[in-house]
């Protein structure tokens, strides 16, 4: 091993930690349930559902948190939110009959993303808000309306392109919503099926970090509802969408010194970081660093609810400069917000087992790291394909002693496919893992469990179970099982 370790050590609040050191059981499962192994901690997500609420509360707002379900297909996460005030953001049919299934009513629910037939007609006819992309979107909603005689649809007018002062577009594109250049072409589908829409809001989803970039997307919203307003609609909401994310490190300066530590890699001044000299979009030409780190910013200063807090306090640069917060509730609209990722932070972990390790045939080529095999295939743990650099806990098969230690590994998946890498970097380990350990990572509830997986080469797909702490211990049942009534599913 070359220098120093490079650690990326996952942060775990109390409910997680508690979860890894239990080590019996994270065992008895994988025995019992095979590897790899979802599990998932509906308690937690009610938990941060709680910490958005008080956001609200700080900023007398009021509005619905939606959960934004494509992040995770887990019941027991779903019907722990039924039992709150929770709302749930639906983007197919599969998941709109999810949530009525698991005891949303439709008030609760808003369906956005693209939409077939089949999810319009149950949409409509369950009476759930509709998130409509265009005009398009609104005249097949105003057919379907009239020939099936059903109650007018609320809708919330899907917005990208925002611009401030007309010469810098500060949103980036998106293939989603309507731009607000032709808003009013909008305005006017809107009316022409007065008889069977109602408009409730504006709403976008920006998929970027930058809170610059979402404090003019709101007051582009902003702009839009006194566009209705003038021509006498009644619009009562904003909806900024999600991508609130998540701080998935512990330490700040880890993630510092492993970027610093990947750059010097590229740019060869140190040996490779990752297999085969991968640069995580980073690249050598010669001499010079090019590209772009294509990486999640996994340790996030502000990161969930307190993003959300931050974005309110943006001052509005076109209305006065007055907090976003502040013309929210001057105008009393309600303020709607679709977290997918970071409602799930600290909500789950995945355990593989470690079925081999051993030493490299040709040991210079990729540094001389030992080879991990898993008992998982690399689309079952995902953090990879989202950009997302994180450690895995080692669980040890029995409380071994302090082993060899840190060692540099590269972790393989179990398919017969050379680039079944969970991840291509180089991780450190604390100490070297035996076959039967099981490495724990954590945070994986957001996109990282069941969003890519597959059934190749006929392996099953992870299963999933939800656990619950009870007294010092931790209680568990398939995901599928579980509900949120005492005894069985831990909420009260
Ligand atoms: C994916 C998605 C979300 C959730 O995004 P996160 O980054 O997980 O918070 C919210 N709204 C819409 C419309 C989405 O497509």
């Amino acid at each position: 091993m070359d220098g120093r370790p490079l650690f990326l050590e996952p942060r775990l609040e109390p409910r997680l930690r508690s979860l890894v050191a239990a080590t019996g059981t994270l065992h008895s499962l994988i025995d019992a349930l095979g590897s790899p192994l979802h599990m998932v901690v509906p308690d937690q997500i009610a938990e941060n559902l709680e910490r958005f609420r008080s956001v609200y509360r700080a900023h007398h707002l009021s509005g619905q948190v939606f959960y934004a379900h494509k992040a995770n297909r887990s019941s027991a996460l779903l019907r722990r939110l039924a039992a709150t005030d929770a709302g749930v953001d639906v983007a197919s049919l599969g998941e709109l009959q999810h949530a009525l299934g698991a005891g949303f009513s439709a008030d609760r629910i808003i369906a956005t993303g693209p939409k077939n037939p089949e999810f319009l007609w149950l949409a409509a006819r369950a009476g759930v808000t509709v998130g409509v992309d265009g005009v398009a979107e609104l005249d097949q909603l105003g057919a379907l309306v009239r020939k099936h005689a059903l109650a007018p649809v609320r809708v919330l007018l899907r917005l990208s392109g925002f611009e401030t002062s007309g010469v810098r577009v500060l949103s980036r594109r998106s293939r989603f919503g309507t731009p607000v250049r032709e808003l009013e072409a909008l305005l006017e589908a809107v009316e022409r099926h007065g008889d069977a829409v109602e408009a409730t809001g504006a709403a976008f989803h920006l998929d970027t970090t930058s809170v610059a970039e979402k404090a003019t997307a709101l007051e582009g919203c902003l702009a839009a509802l006194e566009a209705c307003r003038s021509r006498g609609l009644r619009p009562r909401a904003v909806d900024v969408g999600g991508g609130f994310g998540v701080s998935y490190l512990a330490e700040r300066e880890q993630w510092e010194a492993y970027t610093t530590a990947l750059t010097d890699a590229v740019l060869g001044r140190r040996p490779p970081l990752a297999w085969g000299g991968h640069g995580y979009g980073l690249r050598n030409e010669s001499g010079t660093l090019r590209g772009a780190l294509g990486l999640y910013p996994a340790h996030r200063p502000v990161a969930g609810a307190a993003y959300l807090d931050e974005l309110l306090a943006q001052p509005a640069a076109s209305l006065g400069g007055r907090p976003l917060a502040g013309l929210l509730l001057e105008h009393l609209y309600d303020l709607h917000t679709e977290p997918g990722r970071a409602l799930l932070d600290q909500c789950g972990l995945t355990l593989a087992k470690v079925l081999e390790v051993r030493e490299q045939e040709n040991g210079t080529e990729n540094g001389g790291e030992l080879l991990v095999r898993l008992a998982a295939k690399a689309d079952d743990i995902a953090l990879e394909d989202h950009g997302v650099l994180m450690d895995p806990v080692v669980v040890p098969r029995s409380g071994a002693g302090p082993g060899e230690g840190p060692v540099a590994v590269h972790l393989f998946g179990s398919l017969c496919l050379e680039t079944d890498l969970i991840t291509r970097r180089t991780v450190f380990l604390p100490r070297r893992p035996v076959p039967g350990d099981l490495l724990a990572f954590a945070n994986t509830a957001g996109y990282a469990m069941d969003f890519h997986a597959t059934r190749a080469q006929h392996q099953p797909a992870a299963r999933k179970v939800a656990a619950w702490q009870d007294g010092d211990g931790w209680r568990w049942c398939l995901d599928d099982q579980f509900w949120p009534i005492t005894p069985s599913g831990g909420a009260q």
